[in-house]
């Protein structure tokens, strides 16, 4: 059964909220970064959306936890439309249910890499104790167990995007979402975080919705792809599938 619906999501952006670079850009017509996009993701899948620069991949991502809101169509969290879900209930499913991380680490920098990565708990009501005992735990898991007490400008950016997918683990949510979450990496480190999160994820099987615009990364990472062309999936399915098309 599936865990994320959507169902003929639109999404346009007018030229003139966006950067604005010429004045004529006013008379353009809006842009569909999201056209009809219907589409099902399953419990357990690594669900990989990829595309060119400007595909619409982040608004894409952004509607399935309601950072960005449809224009019309339907999302559906195990089988709860969002748009039902008033703005108290939105932010504690973002903050219990689906976890995100994002390509610029988006750390604290003045809290150690501990209370980073405990800081998802702290709103939940669990204590100081076991905090710091789940993010330490979490830690272990993403090797980084001997930085606890340092700051996240004291470490390599692979280092800190670890602390970026501990801190979204922590509180065991059902859903991750990652936007380009590895493409600030370098390339070796890059694919030392793609081994991580394929050891996760066959330790604990998560829904996890990644986006990326490189296809290698697509198709080590994915159990399902979907090719993204202006705010369009033009192909759904396994690597496989992928592979041998036409
Ligand atoms: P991708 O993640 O694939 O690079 P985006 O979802 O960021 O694509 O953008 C899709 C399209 O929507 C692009 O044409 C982009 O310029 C446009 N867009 C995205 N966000 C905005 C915004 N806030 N205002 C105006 N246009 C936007
Ligand atoms: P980029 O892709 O340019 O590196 P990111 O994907 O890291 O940027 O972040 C893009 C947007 O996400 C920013 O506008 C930022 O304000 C927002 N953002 C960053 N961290 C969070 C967070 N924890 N919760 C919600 N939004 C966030």
């Amino acid at each position: 059964q599936s865990i994320i619906e959507l169902r003929r999501v639109f999404k346009s952006y007018s030229p003139s909220t966006g950067k604005k670079l010429f004045s004529r850009e006013e008379n353009k017509p809006p842009v569909n970064a999201l056209d009809d996009i219907s589409l099902q993701i399953t419990a357990g899948e690594i669900f990989v959306i990829v595309g060119l620069s400007g595909s619409g991949k982040s608004t894409l991502l952004r509607t399935l936890n309601f950072l960005i809101q449809p224009g019309s169509g339907d999302v559906l969290f195990q089988g709860q439309a969002l748009g039902s879900l008033n703005a108290r209930e939105m932010i504690e499913l973002r903050r219990s249910q689906i976890g995100m991380v994002f390509q610029s680490f988006a750390l604290f920098d003045e809290r150690t890499v501990l209370d980073n990565v405990a800081f998802g708990l702290e709103v939940s009501g669990v204590s100081r104790d076991e905090r710091h005992k789940r993010a330490h735990a979490m830690l272990e898991k993403v090797g980084l167990a001997h930085v606890a007490a340092q700051y996240p400008h004291q470490l390599s950016g692979g280092m800190q995007q670890r602390v970026g997918l501990a801190r979204a683990l922590v509180v065991n949510p059902a859903v991750l979402l990652m936007d380009e979450a590895f493409s600030a990496l370098d390339p070796i480190i890059r694919r030392d975080m793609q081994s991580l999160l394929l050891v996760l994820q066959a330790e604990q099987q998560r829904t996890v919705v990644f986006v990326t615009h490189d296809m290698e990364e697509a198709l080590r990472l994915g159990t399902r792809i979907a090719i993204m062309e202006e705010g369009k999936l033009v192909q759904v399915g396994t690597p496989e599938n992928i592979i041998n098309a036409p």
